[in-house]
């Protein structure tokens, strides 16, 4: 199955994210949740993408098979800290701006923009 590609931003993705949240019948059950149901769902996610790479790590699976499946499930977990970001009324663009620039002048690094890493970094 292939699905549309869209130039997203954080923002826009914020948006989209929690309009579907709120508004897709499939998920009807989610619109009254807590934050603590969200950050559970968000914990949820964490685990799968652990699981994974436990397999990864023992040797069921290799990197390179499991490589798609951990990029979903790192998306998913996105997704839902999106939405917990959502549900604080807080942006995550400048969340994660404003936490970008709070870390780097703690370690006295100094922001250039990079290449994005290549697959296989990982090890
Ligand atoms: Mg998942």
């Amino acid at each position: 199955m292939s699905y549309p590609t869209y130039d997203m931003n954080f923002a826009d993705f914020q948006g989209r994210n929690w309009q579907r949240a709120m508004t897709a019948e499939k998920f009807a059950k989610c619109r009254d949740w807590t934050l603590n149901d969200w950050a559970v769902a968000l914990t949820g996610e964490v685990g799968e993408f652990c699981n994974l790479s436990k397999k990864v790590s023992r040797g069921d699976l290799t990197l390179d098979e499991a490589r798609a499946d951990l990029g979903k499930e790192l998306a998913d977990v996105l997704t839902y800290a999106d939405l917990l970001m959502s549900k604080l009324g807080l942006n995550t663009d400048e969340q994660l701006s404003a936490k970008f620039e709070e870390v780097s002048e703690r370690i006295g690094y100094r922001a250039e923009r990079v290449a994005t890493p290549t697959p296989g970094d990982a090890k």
